[in-house]
């Protein structure tokens, strides 16, 4: 008999190649877990849930919901932890997801977070191994990132709403920041490029001294 394994789940574009996976490994009987209050602003939170619920249903996963999100609650909470704000924003929700996993039967457990080469793999790796100890429950590891672009690929395919940031409005905020600064760049790159064109155009059309 197949394993009862709980999932936590960042968002649907990160389990489509998890859940794929876990299938060929012989987990047929997996659960989407959400709860993520890190995601901000509301509206982002409210449509990443929402991309849940369609994608789950797609592939026929039932997906339990741990509806919870207060902004202030999670900025103080980053504000006073003594770490850094990744490793509280883990612990925070895998936590939850450990324990919700452990009170309600499950065997194993895992995230759809192991799936971004964008996390801090080996910190949260750390966090999965601590918490699943401190439980008593298995913690089933994948390296998924090595699936990280066929799950993209498997998310456009099947019309999937992709966000383009982590979660917190930090992460908002340093990936526009990073986007403004490679299109400056790129301006800038195409401006020296013109200006390399014209010079070269301009001493090629010079006369010759006689
Ligand atoms: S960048 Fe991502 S993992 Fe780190 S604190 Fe923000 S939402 Fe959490």
């Amino acid at each position: 008999m197949s394993k009862k394994i709980l999932m936590h789940t960042c968002c649907a574009p990160c389990s489509t190649y998890v859940i794929k996976r876990l299938r060929e490994e012989g987990y047929n009987d997996i659960t989407s877990y959400w709860y993520n209050p890190n995601i901000q602003p509301f509206d982002e939170y409210k449509h990443r849930l929402e991309t849940l619920k369609e994608y789950t249903k797609m592939v026929n996963i039932p997906l339990l919901i741990h509806d919870h999100y207060n902004l202030n609650e999670f900025l103080q909470a980053v504000a006073n932890y003594n770490g850094i704000r990744c490793e509280y924003c883990y612990r925070m929700r895998l936590e939850m997801s450990v324990k919700y996993a452990k009170e309600n039967g499950y065997d194993c457990f895992t995230t759809t977070l192991l799936v971004s080469p964008y996390q801090k793999h080996d910190l949260l790796k750390k966090v999965c191994e601590e918490l699943c100890r401190e439980y008593g429950i298995e913690f089933v590891y994948y390296d998924f990132r090595e699936g990280y672009y066929e799950g993209q690929q498997m998310a456009k395919d099947a019309g999937l709403y992709r966000q383009k940031y982590c979660g917190c409005i930090f992460s908002r905020d340093e990936a526009e920041f990073q986007r403004d600064n490679f299109k400056k760049q790129e301006e800038e790159r195409h401006r020296k490029n013109r200006e390399e064109q014209e010079r070269n155009k301009r001493q090629k059309n010079k006369p010759l001294k006689e």
